[in-house]
């Protein structure tokens, strides 16, 4: 009831004679809808029929105080049935092909969101205007004609691209034997959920199928003709062994996206010090840079004024992949740049790091203006990305092509890395220029801040 409660008290009348006077007319309308599609002439005063609930809309006073006590239920005696049908967000139409000598179908009514979407101006119009997919048509055909509710789905063209489910349902109504709604839902989203999740599968199926198969044909080398070679075998097991380290980074970088957007809505908990995050990964990665033979730069702020809200395991995460991939792609004799600024606004926390770099913002809180934030930023002196490349960064196995060393990855740190800073509430930001290295930022919300 509570929603009811404040429908009316939002947008209803003054209590009593106006609830009924407004339902009355609503009614009225239906009436006249129906009565007039049935008529020969009806057609013509159809046209007329949605100015006539735009009337009943109007009448309906939306700013007024209804006189209504704090508490007091207000309990109409009809619902606004015009004004729920204006209201819907899901196009609703109503279609006849009677009442005109050529029997073609005509709009009778249509609500306000159906208007927006076929740049309807007025009544009684050809519906094939309007809606000329023939699937769509077909669908309203069977409705009017066979008694029968069916569906289509189409896309609508336009910058938007956004697909439809356009279900036609015959109405049963007295004196109007041909009669059909056409109700219309936005299903662009789940199309979209649907595409990716198969992509996704796809993707993944395929990586994990090429260490598969360099395994299985290995094995069968072993098995077959260098049998007695011992220097072969134990080079083909060397590289039998990487890819089996390759297949579980990847089981293991799947298994953690996936645990990541489980959590995703659930904000994280607990107060961690970005700076300490940063230099426990250091004294982790220390050696792995030694081996590589890059020299690691760190300029960070003294221990407790970074302080974030955040998940600590997941911090550590983002930090390890960002600092990870710059130690790799710096590559031998190159340095890797990590700062930590501790407290600073969205337009300081994303600056740009140097002048002549493409810069693409790949993550950007909603509340960003409101926020003080610990920004981290890694920077190294590999080969940088080319701009066109930027904005499929964070995409799940998403490689930039010929770059050395690439291949060895999952493709899935990057993504890793945006999944943990969109749940945390903050920013990323990746600027590059072919030849010119690559900086990473990665913003956090300050702790105490609400
Ligand atoms: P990977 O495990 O392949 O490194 P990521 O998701 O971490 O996966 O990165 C995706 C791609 O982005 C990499 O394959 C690489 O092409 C590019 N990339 C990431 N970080 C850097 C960097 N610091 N310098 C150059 N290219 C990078």
């Amino acid at each position: 009831m509570a929603t009811v409660d404040n429908f009316f008290r939002s947008t209803g009348p003054a209590r009593g004679g106006g609830v009924a006077v407004a339902a009355g007319l609503a009614a009225v309308v239906v009436f006249v809808l129906l009565r007039a599609a049935g008529s020969p002439t009806g057609v013509a005063a159809a046209a007329g029929l949605a100015a006539a609930l735009a009337a009943v809309l109007a009448l309906w006073p939306r700013g007024g105080a209804p006189s209504v006590a704090p508490g007091e239920v207000v309990e109409p005696s009809e619902p606004p049935y015009a004004l729920v049908l204006e209201s819907l967000s899901d196009p609703v139409l109503l279609v006849t092909d009677q009442g005109e000598e050529d029997g073609e179908p005509r709009l009778v009514f249509a609500n306000a969101a159906a208007r927006e979407l076929l740049r309807l101006q007025r009544g009684g119009a050809l519906l094939a205007a309007y809606i000329r997919n023939p699937r769509v048509l077909e669908s309203l055909e069977e409705a009017l004609h066979g008694r029968i509710e069916s569906e289509a789905v189409f896309e609508e063209g336009g910058s938007l691209d956004r697909v439809w489910r356009a279900i036609a349902k015959p109405l049963h109504s007295e004196g109007v034997e041909r009669l059909a709604l056409l109700c219309m839902r936005d299903e662009t989203d789940a199309r979209r959920n649907e595409r990716m999740r198969a992509d996704f599968l796809a993707n993944a199926s395929h990586e994990l199928r090429t260490p598969l198969a360099s395994l299985a044909g290995f094995i069968e080398t072993l098995r077959g003709h260098a049998k007695d070679d011992v220097a072969a075998r134990d080079r083909f097991l060397a590289i039998m062994t990487q890819q089996a380290q390759r297949m579980s980074r990847l089981i293991d970088d799947l298994l953690s996206l996936s645990r990541i957007e489980l959590n995703e809505h659930i904000a994280p908990a607990g107060d961690l010090d970005l700076g300490l995050a940063v230099a426990d990964v250091l004294d982790a990665l220390g050696p792995l840079a030694e081996e590589r033979k890059v020299r690691i730069d760190t300029h960070a702020v003294r221990a407790g004024s970074a302080v974030i809200v955040g998940d600590r395991d997941q911090i550590i995460q983002v930090v390890q992949n960002l600092v990870d991939n710059a130690i790799k792609y710096a590559g031998e004799g190159g340095t890797v740049r990590i700062e930590v600024d501790g407290d600073v606004g969205i337009e300081a926390a994303a600056r740009p790091t140097s002048g002549a770099v493409a810069r693409l913002s790949l993550l950007t809180p909603d509340r960003g203006h409101e926020l003080r934030y610990a920004a981290l930023r890694v920077a190294d002196s590999g080969p940088g990305i080319a701009r066109e490349f930027l904005p499929r960064l964070s995409e799940r196995f998403y490689r930039v092509e010929g770059q050395k060393g690439g291949q060895a990855g999952t493709g899935l740190g990057l993504a890793i890395v945006k999944h943990i800073v969109n749940r945390h509430r903050g920013g990323l930001v990746v600027e590059s220029a072919e030849g010119e290295g690559a900086a990473f930022i990665a913003y956090f919300p300050r702790a105490g801040q609400g």
